[in-house]
């Protein structure tokens, strides 16, 4: 099998690449089972841009800040000037965002914002509704129910990706590759990811030597519904607090502005360690949406709404009990801002596999979308100038033994031991233990998609431990 590209995940970053190469080129879109089960489809807030011309200096600003001071600026700048290019394109190509009655785009306000600039589809729909919309425009061929779990490198060039499908094992080479496989929630035994968002090329990129960078930036997002028993948590969106959601104790107290004077308007990292040491202190938090009616939320926050009703919760009558769990990584295999992976000439990453460098230490809310679509753009552009044609080249298959038995409750306590030890809050001989564990894990005879986890959390340890003060979303006490 060889192809012009070969893409690997079909979230807004793979699906957004594919859209932007030519009808002429052959593409194919590699994704687990089911082909909805990513990131993408579950995000619910929306997409930020620059609202004009005039407020991509303040959308740079924000971006800036939320990533307290380890942002690439030339990074955000792109992403920011290129924000309005790629929402125009995409309501060209057709996709329609919410608007007001007199057609008018509506832009909401999320929290560290310093204005009203996300847009949204369906309510809280955005990511469902993109993914169905890139998904129907797709030119790609698509094979699903397939997981990647080799590279095939040599001298700087991949030449392609060892598949798995079931039993049977296989290579596919190309001119191009991109990762667009998405973050590393499974990781947690706490996030609001999609089930399969499991690390694996972060693992691959790691026992191959591909730059991993800012891996200790991992966002925890304040405000998610833990109490279900699914492997993903339900996230009560950021935009809840901008449209006036508010945190409160058992006693109703906003308790958050003993913390910060934004209150729920905080970036998230000082929400979710406030309502972590609240909850530590004995108190059970929940968010109130005394400020809305409910002809409001239902049309506002359908998909909340229903999620909450079957629930049980009269929303927005009854306030919801809710705890920080993981969200977001912001590091990732290290890219130039064209989504190159570093020492490679024709591998490309974009999305939450990738650090493009635009999120710094810390996320600002509802960058992730805008940054699937803006680099991806970019990275199918530099692949065209670049017009490879790499030489074939055949690899062997090697035999990989996928899962062995032990390996269901190893990853049972990497995922406790990360979320105990590596997660809101971080302290030095934690780090170390949760450091020992994956030495250890890694020395059994484990099978080898465990090694991938385990190989990417031992990443995030190590930078953890490395980075020895506070910054953004990376918190370590009694250093
Ligand atoms: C609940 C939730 C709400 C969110 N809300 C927002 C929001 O409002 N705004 C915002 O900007 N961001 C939001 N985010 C973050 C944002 O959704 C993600 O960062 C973004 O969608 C990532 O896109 P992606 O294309 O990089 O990866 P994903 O959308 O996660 O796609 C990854 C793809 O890779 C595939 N894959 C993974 N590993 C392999 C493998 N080994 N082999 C083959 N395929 C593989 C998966 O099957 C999947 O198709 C939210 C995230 C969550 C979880």
């Amino acid at each position: 099998m060889r192809y012009d590209y070969v893409i690997v995940g079909a979230g807004i970053a793979g699906l957004y690449a594919t859209l932007n190469i030519p009808k002429d080129k052959s593409v194919l879109l590699l994704s687990k089972d089911p082909i909805w089960e990513c990131n993408t489809f579950y995000a619910q807030g929306g997409v930020a841009t620059a609202v004009d011309e005039e407020d991509i200096y303040a959308h740079i600003e924000d971006t800036l800040k939320a990533g307290a001071g380890l942002c690439d600026k030339e990074a955000v700048e792109i992403l920011s000037r290129n924000s309005i290019l790629v929402i125009e394109d995409l309501i060209a190509r057709g996709f329609e965002f919410d608007r007001d009655e007199e057609g008018n785009l509506l832009f909401t306000k999320e929290a560290a914002h310093s204005r009203p600039r996300i847009l949204h589809a369906g309510g809280d729909a955005t990511g469902r509704e993109l993914h169905r919309f890139l998904l129907q425009n797709t030119h790609a061929k698509v094979f699903d129910g397939v997981i990647v779990i080799d590279l095939l490198i040599e001298d700087g060039i991949c030449h392609g990706v060892t598949v798995r499908q079931g039993a049977k094992q296989f290579n596919v080479y190309a001119n191009n590759v991109f990762l667009t496989s998405g973050g590393i929630g499974s990781l947690y035994e706490f996030h609001t990811n999609a089930k399969k968002i499991s690390a694996d090329i972060q693992g691959i990129a790691a026992l191959k030597g591909l730059p991993l960078k800012d891996m200790e930036f991992t966002q925890f997002h304040p405000t998610v519904f833990v109490y279900n028993k699914r492997a993903r948590k339900f996230l009560l969106t950021e935009a809840l607090r901008g449209e006036g959601a508010t945190v409160v104790d058992e006693e109703g107290r906003r308790f958050l502005f003993d913390y910060d004077p934004r209150g729920e308007l905080a970036p998230r990292d000082i929400v979710s360690r406030a309502i972590f040491r609240h909850q530590k202190a004995g108190h059970k938090v929940y968010l109130d949406f005394a400020a809305f009616s409910e002809e409001f939320f239902k049309k506002r926050f359908p998909n909340i709404y229903r999620t909450f009703r079957n629930l049980g919760y009269a929303v927005p009558f009854d306030r919801v009990p809710i705890s920080p769990a993981f969200h977001f990584i912001m590091g990732g295999i290290k890219t130039d801002t064209w989504g190159k992976v570093e020492g490679m000439e024709n591998l490309y990453a974009v999305g939450e596999v990738a650090c493009s460098g635009v999120h710094g230490a810390n996320r600002l809310a509802s960058n992730s979308l805008l940054e699937g679509l803006v680099f991806s753009k970019r990275a199918v552009e530099d692949s065209l100038i670049q017009d490879r044609q790499i030489r074939p080249k055949e690899f062997r298959q090697l035999p990989f033994v996928l899962t062995k038995s032990e390996d269901k409750a190893l990853k049972e306590r990497l995922r406790h031991i990360m979320w105990h030890k590596v997660g809101i809050i971080r302290k030095r001989g934690e780090l170390e233990e949760a450091l020992e564990f994956t030495q250890e894990v890694l020395e059994q005879d484990i099978g080898y998609l465990l090694k991938l986890r385990v190989l990417s959390a031992k990443a995030i340890i190590q930078a953890a431990l490395n980075r020895k003060e506070s910054v953004g979303a990376h918190y370590i006490e009694g250093e």
